[in-house]
């Protein structure tokens, strides 16, 4: 099984494949002001299994497309939005999010959480603003600096990981460039990453690796989460998901 295929099998199971939270996910619903009755066209970007879709689903009165270029993750989203009596509002799409299949002015939302940085944000930002209703709502989750200045390692890390990384003006910043008007903003906090990402991600290395005969790659993959984890525990003042929430312009 290739490294590829490996990483499919560890995050498949998790509800999450990212930082966030229901809570969260409802903050940003609130500070979007987005009518819960009104009929809705959204769609959910880099869903993965559908832990934001299935809760946007049950919230609002909307009809989602959920996207993803993983069929293993929408295969568990749509088993876990026929649990949750909603799959009847979501619709699976295996796609690749820089080749979206939406019409100009068709969504009143574009909801993408953990996802954006696989394109890079400004490409995404710039790329899906386009079939965004005016007064249409982007709500983006990405990774960013939380301080003005950083401890080396740090810094090196997301320099050679991600270099689009930046404090939360700068995305802010970009947002406006491209004609998308800030509504608001705020920070994932810790149990995000714990105990609804990383936590739930370490109770399942075990079986993973037995799954996988202890082998190299299997035994490879832990360690760099694991790594990741620690990276975040170590500097989690310094850096963590921003949430923004911006309006199209005219
Ligand atoms: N939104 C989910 C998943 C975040 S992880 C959550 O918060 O739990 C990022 C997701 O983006 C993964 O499911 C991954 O399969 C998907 N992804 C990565 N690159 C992609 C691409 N180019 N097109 C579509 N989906 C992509």
């Amino acid at each position: 099984m290739d490294d590829y295929k490996l990483l499919i099998d560890l995050h498949r199971e998790g509800r999450r494949q990212g930082p966030g939270g229901d809570a969260e996910t409802e903050l940003a619903l609130n500070l979007a002001r987005i009518d819960r009755a009104a009929p809705l066209k959204i769609a959910d970007i880099g869903c993965g299994t559908g832990a934001s879709t299935i809760l946007l689903a049950r919230l609002l009165n909307a009809r989602i497309t959920a996207v993803d270029f993983l069929q293993d993750f929408l295969d568990v989203l749509e088993q876990r939005a026929e649990s949750a009596g909603v799959a009847n509002r979501i619709s699976p799409l295996a796609r690749s999010m820089d080749d979206l299949p939406f019409a100009d002015e068709e969504l009143d939302v574009i909801w993408s959480e953990g996802a954006i940085y696989n394109v890079g944000f400004e490409k995404g930002v710039a790329a899906w603003r386009r079939f965004l209703k005016p007064g249409g709502l982007l709500v983006v989750s990405e990774i960013t600096w939380l301080t003005d200045s950083r401890p080396a390692e740090l810094q090196k890390h997301w320099d050679s990981e991600y270099p689009e990384i930046d404090v939360a003006s700068a995305k802010i910043r970009v947002l406006e460039k491209h004609g998308l008007s800030p509504v608001g903003y705020f920070v994932l906090p810790e149990h995000c990453w714990v105990e609804e990402y990383y936590r739930p991600m370490q109770a399942r290395f075990e079986d993973f690796l037995n799954r996988h005969g202890n082998n190299i790659e299997a035994r490879e993959i832990v360690t760099a989460e694991q790594h990741e984890i620690d990276l975040y525990v170590t500097y989690k003042s310094y850096v963590g998901y921003g949430v923004y929430i911006a309006e199209r312009m005219g």
